[in-house]
Parts: structure tokens; C-alpha cells; sequence
């Protein structure tokens, strides 16, 4: 079902380098809403937890160090059709092929320090919404 409804965080290096406001600014232009919203740091475990799909990777480990060494952005957006638009809007994984003006594109250090998250499934947005606040906070 879909729900018009993703998940993003903003990753350590952004908010780090004081790109917190910048990124929520393109956000709300391009038409998303913020419906949940806090600054939280994951523990590598729960960052580890957060990637498990991941766990096979040889990038996994560092991703778990990388993601639980600072503060994060967690948001849950509303848009229609959320999901695709905001993989848009943030741009490809390795920020030399995001295309320009894309979150990633202007933000994203690396192919690891790429600024941004973003849900890949309406599933994966409830899932990943669900990881980061509770049911009641979410109206
Ligand atoms: N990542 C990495 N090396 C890679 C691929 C991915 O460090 O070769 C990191 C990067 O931070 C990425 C995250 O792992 O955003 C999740 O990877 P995924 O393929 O799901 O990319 P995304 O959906 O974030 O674009
Ligand atoms: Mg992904």
C-alpha cells in the first residue's frame, strides 16, 4: 500500500558540517513535509542494526562506524508519490554520479559521507520510520 510517506536521515558529516538547515530548506522547497523530526547519534550496534540488509557488504563495517560517529537528522517526509521523488531529489549513492543540484551533489564528501538517506520502498519507509520514533509521534 502505498502511503505517501519517507524516511530520510541526515547523516553525520552534513550536520557535522552545518548543512542541517541548508538540506531541510530543499527539502520543504521541493514540496515535502516533515512529519516527525529529531537530532539523535545511533550507537554502531543500532547503526549496524539500521544497514542490516547491508551485513554482507565489504563496505558494512566502516558504514557502521561512519553512521554512529555523530549526531543524525532522522525525518519522516510526506509527498506524493515520497518514496521516488525524494531518491530524486537526493541523487545517486556515489555523489561523482549525482546528477547537479541534487542533496547528494552539493553535500555528499564521498561514495560513504554521502549527506543523506533515503528510503528505497514504501515498506522500507514504514520500517525505517517505525526504527526511529514511535507511532505516537508520528501525528
Ligand atoms: N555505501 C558505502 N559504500 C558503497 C555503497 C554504499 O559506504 O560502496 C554506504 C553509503 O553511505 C550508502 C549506504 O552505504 O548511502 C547504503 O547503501 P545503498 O546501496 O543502500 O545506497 P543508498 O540507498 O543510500 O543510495
Ligand atoms: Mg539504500
Amino acid at each position: 500500500m502505498a502511503t505517501n510517506q519517507t524516511f530520510t536521515m541526515i547523516k553525520p558529516d552534513a550536520v557535522q558540517d552545518g548543512h542541517t538547515g541548508a538540506i531541510i530548506k530543499m527539502i520543504e522547497e521541493a514540496g515535502f513535509r516533515i512529519v516527525a523530526i529529531k537530532k539523535t547519534q545511533l550507537t554502531a550496534e543500532r547503526a549496524g542494526q539500521f544497514y542490516a540488509v547491508h551485513r554482507d557488504r565489504p563496505f558494512y563495517n566502516d558504514l557502521r562506524a561512519y553512521m554512529s560517529s555523530g549526531p543524525i537528522v532522522p525525518m519522516i517526509l510526506e509527498k506524493e508519490n515520497a518514496v521516488a521523488d525524494f531518491r530524486k531529489l537526493i541523487g545517486a549513492t556515489n555523489p561523482a554520479q549525482a546528477e547537479e543540484g541534487t542533496i547528494r551533489k552539493l553535500y555528499a564528501k564521498s561514495i560513504e559521507a554521502n549527506a543523506i538517506h533515503g528510503s528505497d520502498s514504501d515498506e522500507n519507509a514504514q520500517i525505517e520510520g517505525s526504527f526511529f520514533f514511535a507511532a505516537t509521534e508520528q501525528f
